[in-house]
């Protein structure tokens, strides 16, 4: 069957924020309020960069450490 992308929501999400990190581990809990979400731990990983999978936040390891 084919089907067509479903858009579900009438109102978009907001863009996603991209946070800027001095630590490998991050956690997230959305910002709190209604937007909040259950506290995740985020590794920033070799990468220097995680997504929270609630929120879509963008964590960014920021620095010059080494
Ligand atoms: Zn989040």
């Amino acid at each position: 069957m084919t089907q067509t992308a479903p858009t579900p929501s009438p109102t978009a999400f907001p863009p996603p924020e991209t946070i800027h990190v001095t630590d490998h581990r991050v956690a997230c809990d959305g910002g709190g309020g209604a937007l909040g979400h259950p506290r995740v731990f985020l590794e920033l990983g070799e990468a220097g960069q995680a997504t929270c999978p609630y929120c879509d936040r963008l964590f960014v390891l920021d620095g010059e450490r080494h």
